[in-house]
């Protein structure tokens, strides 16, 4: 335990929160937890408890060798709080683990109220004072005050010449937050997730496809898939008879013209898309010379080797019809999909441009970012953003320099990834292998190296975990039952 020089403030106590202030007080480090529910409720929290699961129970795959599962493993090295209590409170889910969300939510609000070190204050945090170590882990929904307090902070961060990110990405929300109207554009923080589809590139049909830049400005970096009138009809009608996700009334988001969702493109006329995302002019056809219909283009992802993703695409349809409706497209017949589209509310920062690789503003080092409004995805990467938080927040606490994760790590991966991308095109991720480095030797085999690169980030986790001086690791077992 240190001799402890510094308190830790944490705002929100979510998943990210909940496991950071254990992280930080079984480190001997006091903490005051801000949580603002129940005297001021999100849009979709239903509960005054702690770590409560909004939509699905799932803590996603716990099959051996795979990326949520090796993320899982490193938490629980880690003496990760939640999931000791995500185990103990486990229901059977085949290669899942899933949780009874009562139990679950209600035993880690028990396991926080009863940790000497942790003070609760069940109110809305609104400001963010320079020179105390906050960890902010407001979630998805966080509070307008706070989001403008955010905003305050992260303008004066840099966002340099062309690193910028794309601010007409963060204008459409200030729209549809009512509150909010009138309050200039924040170009570091955003406010829904509009993402588009990625495909394993193994999974492309190579010969059905060209590379081409538009005009042929720049390097040819695109994979273009062309359609011909009759191609792009089918594909038409089929997005138009297409499901979309059922949305709650809160949910219902005014989109932004420049960010519309493709399905709603189309129903604007049988030819918009072809004046939008699947324009072909620029793109004739090395092979014959002449312009497609239609295209669809793919742009590599920037730090995930091996996958594509469909630029444009961002839509709201249900997962197995865009699977659908996507193969359809000439080139993607055989597509595996790494992620679906989708939008959704989401608040989040442009953490390439703000963040460190401990979590830390560059501006204002002794603030942290944990959780989904960091630029992770799902319940499992906020839950081990927030230890991660909590463990550099305790050695700032204590005096010390935080030390990342390394890089061959899950953890380490997850933040290189969210520090690491194009600040232009940054959006939030879950973890997968994608983000994981490549091993030293090519394995063909997707099973063997997806077990070898498990084994070199757990042994190189486990080394990391025991150079963290001083800081004692909290032991799963004192969770209280
Ligand atoms: C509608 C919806 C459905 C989702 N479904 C899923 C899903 O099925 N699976 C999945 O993996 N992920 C899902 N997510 C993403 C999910 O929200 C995150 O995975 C996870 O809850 C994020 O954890 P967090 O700790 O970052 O935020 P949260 O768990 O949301 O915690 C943030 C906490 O901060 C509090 N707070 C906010 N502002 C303030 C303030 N100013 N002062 C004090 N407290 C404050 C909130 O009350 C809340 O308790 C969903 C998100 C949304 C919006």
């Amino acid at each position: 335990m240190f001799s402890c020089v510094d308190s830790v403030r944490i705002i929100g106590a979510g998943l990210a929160g909940s496991e950071a202030a254990w992280q930080c007080a079984r480190r001997g480090v006091p903490v005051d937890l801000f949580e603002m529910r129940p005297v001021r409720t999100t849009p979709a929290h239903q509960t005054a408890e702690f770590a409560e699961l909004i939509c699905s129970n799932s803590l996603k795959s716990d099959g051996e060798n795979t990326a949520p599962w090796l993320l899982k493993e490193e938490m629980r090295q880690a003496g990760s709080l939640l999931l000791t209590i995500a185990r103990e409170t486990s229901v059977p889910a085949g290669h899942a683990l899933a949780v009874d969300r009562t139990e679950f939510s209600r035993r880690v609000t028990d396991a926080i109220a009863r940790e000497p070190l942790i003070t609760i204050r069940r109110e809305e945090a609104t400001e963010i004072e320079d020179g105390q170590i906050t960890a902010i882990a407001t979630g998805p929904l966080t509070s307008d005050a706070l989001t403008m307090e955010i905003h305050r902070l992260s303008s004066t961060c840099p966002s340099d010449g062309d690193g910028s990110p794309d601010p007409s990405r963060a204008e459409p929300a200030l729209s549809e937050r009512s509150e909010s109207k009138g309050v200039p554009a924040p170009h570091n923080l955003y406010f829904y997730d509009s993402i588009s589809p990625i495909v394993e590139s193994d999974s492309i049909n190579m010969d059905r496809v060209y590379m081409a830049a538009r005009y042929d400005k720049g390097s040819a970096d695109y994979i273009n898939c062309p359609m011909s009138k009759e191609q792009y009809d089918a594909f038409y009608d089929a997005l138009l008879a297409a499901q979309s996700v059922e949305e709650k009334d809160w949910e219902k988001l005014n989109y932004f013209e420049g960010c519309l969702p493709i399905e709603e493109i189309a129903r604007r006329g049988r030819d918009t898309l072809r004046f939008g995302p699947m324009k072909p002019v620029g793109l004739k056809h090395p092979r014959t010379g002449k312009m497609p219909y239609a295209v669809v283009q793919l742009r590599q992802e920037n730090l995930r080797a091996d996958s594509y993703n469909l630029v444009g695409f961002q839509n709201h349809l249900k997962f197995a019809e865009q699977a659908r409706v996507l193969r359809l497209i000439p080139g993607l017949e055989n597509a595996r999909f790494l992620r679906y589209g989708q939008i959704h509310r989401n608040t989040y920062i442009n953490a390439p441009t703000l963040l460190t690789a401990t979590l830390q503003m560059k501006r204002h080092p002794r603030t942290l970012f944990a959780g989904q409004i960091c630029g992770v995805e799902g319940y499992v990467e906020s839950i081990a953003t927030g230890l991660m938080a909590g463990v550099h927040a305790a050695a700032l606490a204590a005096g010390g320099e935080p030390v990342p994760p390394p890089r061959a790590t899950a953890f380490g991966s997850l933040i290189h990834y969210i520090t690491q991308a194009d600040p232009k095109n940054f959006q939030p991720a879950n973890i997968t292998f994608d983000l994981l480095p490549a091993l030293a030797t090519q394995v063909r085999d997707r099973k063997e190296r997806h077990r070898r690169q498990c084994e070199l980030a757990l042994r190189e986790f486990a080394v990391w975990l025991s150079q963290l001086r001083d800081i004692p690791i909290p032991p799963p077992a004192e969770v209280p039952a």
